[in-house]
């Protein structure tokens, strides 16, 4: 397995490479951000360890840029800063797991497995549909170039139609995953949001399926809609 380590602290860099050499990886260490992009977009690793305070590039941009090349490789962060507001942002940009520094070797060894074995899923970290793109992580949703604004719950709307993009979901569905709906409420709500999202983003944005619910469109894909229009 051919691992890639983007670590500029020459220490634990050295320390990095001799270890895992000698659980039998094959290791190639590189000192700085944009080299860590340069060889990771490359595709020839299996797995990559990635610091996060990088000269030229941090370790976020890096992975967002893997990620929006459609590079894979599983990812685990190296973290100094131990916020829980630093990890959750590694892993809403396209990490797989992180540890804080200082980490114990057998631990870094035995995610590190995990992640080998999980292998190089694709697993968008921006949602698109057509010309929508939606990014969990900035919270950006535009249409085609151009930016739009939506309040929490149009984007709360959005994004859960988004996930699963050509698949019809009810106005129930939807009211309890964006509406917290434990106790129902009135799902002509959802009918009205759908409307603020249409006016934003385009009467195309999102269809209306008579008597089953809304979906996104999926331009030149199969119909996914069976699952519940049937
Ligand atoms: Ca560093």
């Amino acid at each position: 397995m051919r691992l890639l380590v983007v670590e500029d602290e020459g220490g634990l860099a050295a320390t990095l490479r001799r270890g895992l050499s000698a659980e039998g990886f094959a290791v190639e260490v590189v000192a700085d951000g944009l080299r860590g992009l340069q060889r990771a977009s490359t595709g020839a690793f299996d797995a990559i360890i990635l610091d996060v305070m990088l000269p030229r590039l941090s370790g976020h941009q890096v992975v967002r840029q893997l990620r929006a090349r459609q590079v894979w490789t599983p990812v685990l962060i190296l973290s100094a800063k131990d916020g829980d507001y630093d990890q959750a942002d590694g892993l809403d940009e396209g990490a797989d797991d992180y540890l804080t520094k200082p980490f114990s070797f057998v631990v870094l060894i035995a995610r590190l497995r995990a992640l080998l074995r999980r292998g190089a899923q694709p697993r968008p970290a921006v949602l698109r549909a057509g010309p929508l793109s939606l990014d969990p992580a900035t919270r950006r949703v535009t249409v085609g170039e151009r930016p739009v604004e939506l309040t929490a719950r149009e984007f709360g709307l959005l994004e859960y139609l988004m996930r699963r993009p050509g698949a019809v979901m009810g106005k129930r569905e939807l009211y309890a995953h964006v509406w917290d709906g434990v106790v129902l409420g009135d799902l002509n709500v959802v009918e009205v949001y759908v409307g603020y999202l249409r006016r934003k983003l385009g009467d195309d944005a999102v269809e209306t399926v008579r008597g089953a619910g809304y979906r996104v469109p999926v331009p030149d894909a199969a119909d996914l809609s069976g699952r519940d229009s049937a």
